[in-house]
């Protein structure tokens, strides 16, 4: 109902990036290969979506917006299993109950659907005419719930969590292409040509880029492998080092301790490098039991993991820049 809705976007919906991670990962779920996302005000004015995605046939469209009504997986513990991201059904419901929403969607097959809701009330459904993909567009956030609205920080804060969110998403899908604009001005763009050095030239730059070793190592449990930069590019913060199991974005503190152990004796104090590492394992061994959307995990066999990470990184400087 509608109270469960508002309460339940509490959690899912903090704040406009978490709107634009969920709308995002709905694209990716449909298969989409180009996607959009158009910003104003840092997603307090407008958070609008266009995909090329499977769409949602007419019959569905009322049943996405109800709660738990996913049409993906049910198990949380089979986080790092599922090929979907979106698993509980609640995103939409949840977005729609504490914003002005209007949806275009088309499978490309039959007519297209139109849906517009306010405050998670659905004031029109009609058909429509529309190429094949979803178009959703995300009004006024937080309208009708003012104690979240006093929350939101300044526009320039929530625009660089979205940014952050959108580079995270765009590192773990290289092949599909995404377009970021803000208060009509290109933010950021990824080809969607498979490379993610190319993503982290859209995100970085290219001269960081060129400043950047590939890591490579395995053992029998873990594949590493990513990119980091030499010692002579360093930023002030942690946040350019992302790490990724299974492709899937993740925080754990060991994991960041072995890059930067890696690193060690050529890093200045507060200095960190930027780095991209994903590592592929039996997801067995990995434990989830933590808020999904916190990204927060703990691993099993983690001191084998951490020494082999720090390895790769101290081997990857021997190696030419790219
Ligand atoms: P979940 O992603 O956990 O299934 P959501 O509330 O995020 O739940 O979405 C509800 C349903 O709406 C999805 O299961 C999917 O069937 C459909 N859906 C949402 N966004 C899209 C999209 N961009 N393209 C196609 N289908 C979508
Ligand atoms: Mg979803």
């Amino acid at each position: 109902d509608a109270l469960a809705n508002k309460i339940a976007a509490g959690e899912v919906v903090e704040r406009p990036a978490s709107v634009v991670k969920e709308l995002v990962e709905n694209a990716i779920d449909a298969g989409s290969t180009i996607i959009e996302i158009e910003i104003e005000e840092a997603g307090l004015a407008k958070i609008r979506i266009i995909d090329n995605g499977d769409g949602i046939e007419e019959s569905d469209v009322l049943a996405a917006f109800q709660r738990h009504a996913t049409s993906k997986i049910k198990n949380e513990s089979d986080l790092f299993r599922i090929r979907t991201l979106g698993f509980r059904g609640e995103a939409l419901p949840s977005i729609a109950s504490v914003s002005r929403l209007e949806m275009k969607t088309s499978t490309g097959y039959e007519a297209g659907t139109r849906v517009v809701l306010e405050g998670g009330k659905i004031e029109v459904l009609e058909k429509a005419s529309s190429r094949k993909g979803t178009d959703i567009t995300v009004s006024d956030l937080f309208f009708n719930t003012p104690a979240r609205l006093k929350y939101m920080k300044t526009i320039h804060t929530e625009l660089g969590n979205i940014t952050d969110v959108v580079g995270r998403i765009a590192l773990s899908h290289p092949e599909i292409s995404f377009r970021l604009i803000h208060n009509e001005r290109k933010v950021m763009h990824t080809n969607g040509n498979g490379d993610v050095r190319q993503v982290l030239a859209a995100i970085y730059g290219m001269s960081i880029v060129k400043m950047m070793v590939p890591i490579h190592i395995e053992s029998l449990d873990y594949k590493v492998s990513g990119y980091i930069s030499l010692p002579e590019i360093t930023r002030a913060s942690r946040n350019y080092i992302s790490t990724m199991i299974n492709g899937r974005f993740i925080k754990n503190y060991p994991i960041a301790r072995a890059i930067q152990d890696g690193y060690h004796t050529l890093l200045p104090i507060g200095r960190y490098p930027v780095v991209l590492l994903n590592i592929e394992m039996d997801p067995i061994l990995v434990d989830v039991n933590v808020h999904p959307s916190k990204m927060e995990v703990r691993i099993s066999k983690e001191q084998e993991l951490t020494e082999l990470i720090t390895n790769a990184i101290q081997s990857s400087f021997k190696t030419k820049t790219l």
